[in-house]
């Protein structure tokens, strides 16, 4: 029932019932939807019903053929699904603007022959949560929070995804008994005061049996939080109804994490939503996975940061690819996140700034991940670096100067002695010749000198 110029035409038809000119909020991207003159006029007045946009997901070859005539090898590609299985809601495909993989979202939901391509690092579940599951479905690795994963159906399955494992499988919720069985496991162990509803998408389940859920852990007194990860505000926006809104905000403190990856996923639909959950007060976050030819460059993370952050939406954290069994096309070295991490501190706010972290094998958990700052160290003296290389040292506490030196502002620039000065204190500050910073300042203080002659005193003179 598809074929590319339906879908295409659905887009058309998505935007015709918003603001002209609104797809995007405003950050995304010079290209250009190729086949958008080729669409018949239509009529779409279900795009917004998120149950026909589950209903009418490509789940097959055949369908996503029809849109994408040019895709090769479909017997290879049937062997790929019959492992990991295709969903595409209408709506993320119309997100599509490029037929390969030079496009983020085609390479975000269409399947790959790469896919059936495992190195021996890999493995089914490598973060190895299957056994840290004290009641099957519930992941207890920290000592405070609990991971319940509540359904195994997502709206559209990533390619990328960690659980692969499990995700869409058997498009599945958690049982009433099963949820009894966690439900008293949580409230024989208090400590637990934080429990991540997750899968899956939780947001799929239909708004009654999400209550059912969230009301019985809302029902243990132990628990504080309760946290949802989705990326249904990503893939299937329409899924955030007044009726789900009403439905969570009975429940706070929600919290909600959500999974953008490309600037392209932040449309107005998305933003509508996002604005709905922040309305109801629940406070989001995003969490991208870093991955190799989709967002794996620091221009493009900085671009969804700034705008995730203009639809009041924390980056919480940016994640380096799990070592899981199909995903090896996606990795990208640990040094690509270190330099992203680079390229953001001091140029963007650090609300924009997500963690970078690595999810360990053996089930060590996340772990951040930062470029060195600490360029050296002494016992009085610490010395560290800006993101526009200025060296400075910091004093530590009840400590005198080992040396004979000035202190604050009287202390000279380093002259010969390089890094060492600064860690005993002889210097205080390594500057880098042409810095912006360094030029800003110089103009500042000729304005106070120029101020000081013509007595007319600079503000902060005062
Ligand atoms: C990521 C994760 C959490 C939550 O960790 P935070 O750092 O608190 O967001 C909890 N449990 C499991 C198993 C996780 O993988
Ligand atoms: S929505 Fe989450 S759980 Fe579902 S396929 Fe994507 S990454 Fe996996």
């Amino acid at each position: 029932m598809y074929n590319k110029s339906d879908i295409v035409a659905a887009t058309e038809g998505d935007q015709e019932s918003e603001p002209p000119g609104s797809e995007t909020t405003g950050t995304v991207t010079s290209q250009t939807k190729t086949q958008a003159n080729q669409s018949p006029p239509n009529n779409f007045s279900n795009w917004n019903d998120w149950r026909w946009q589950i209903k009418n997901r490509i789940r097959t070859v055949e369908q996503m053929a029809k849109f994408l005539p040019s895709l090769p090898d479909h017997q290879a590609l049937k062997t790929v699904m019959a492992r990991y299985p295709l969903a595409i809601t209408p709506y993320y495909a119309s997100l599509i603007q490029r037929p390969d993989t030079s496009d983020p979202i085609f390479s975000m939901c269409v399947p790959q022959v790469a896919e059936l391509y495992n190195p021996p690092c890999l493995s089914a579940d490598p973060l190895e949560e299957q056994e840290d599951m004290p009641v099957p479905g519930l992941v207890h690795r920290y000592p405070d929070r609990a991971l319940l994963m509540v359904t195994t159906a997502c709206a559209s399955y990533c390619r990328h995804c960690t659980r692969k494992r499990v995700a869409g499988k058997r498009e599945t919720s958690i049982s009433p008994s099963r949820l009894e069985q966690v439900a008293d496991y949580l409230t024989a162990h208090p400590e637990v005061s934080d429990v991540i509803l997750s899968g899956g998408d939780p947001l799929t389940m239909s708004t009654g049996a999400l209550e059912a859920v969230i009301s019985r852990i809302r029902s243990i007194e132990s628990v504080g939080v309760i946290r949802i990860g989705t990326r249904v505000p990503v893939v299937l926006p329409m899924r955030i109804t007044d009726d789900l809104i009403n439905m969570l905000r009975k429940y706070h403190p929600i919290w909600l994490n959500m999974h953008f990856n490309h600037p392209v996923e932040l449309t107005k639909s998305a933003a509508e939503a996002c604005a709905k959950l922040a309305d109801a007060g629940i406070p989001l976050g995003n969490q991208t996975v870093l991955l190799r030819g989709v967002n794996d460059d620091p221009k493009i993370i900085e671009q969804l940061c700034r705008g995730l952050v203009r639809l009041r939406v924390r980056p919480y954290y940016l994640y380096q690819c799990d070592l899981v069994s199909g995903i090896e096309h996606f990795r990208t070295p640990l040094t690509k996140g270190i330099e992203i991490m680079e390229y953001l501190r001091g140029r963007i706010s650090g609300i924009a700034i997500p963690n970078f972290v690595v999810d360990t094998p053996h089930g060590g958990g996340k772990i951040p991940l930062l470029p060195n700052y600490i360029i050296s160290m002494s016992p009085t003296h610490t010395v560290l670096r800006n993101y526009e290389g200025l060296v400075v040292n910091y004093p530590e506490p009840g400590n005198l100067p080992r040396h004979n030196v000035q202190s604050g502002a009287n202390q000279r620039q380093v002259t010969n002695g390089g890094v060492w000065e600064l860690a005993c204190g002889l210097a205080s500050v390594i500057q880098p010749a042409d810095s912006d910073h360094g030029q800003r300042r110089q103009k500042i203080t000729e304005k106070r000198r120029v101020s000081a002659k013509t007595d007319d005193a600079f503000l902060f003179d005062l």
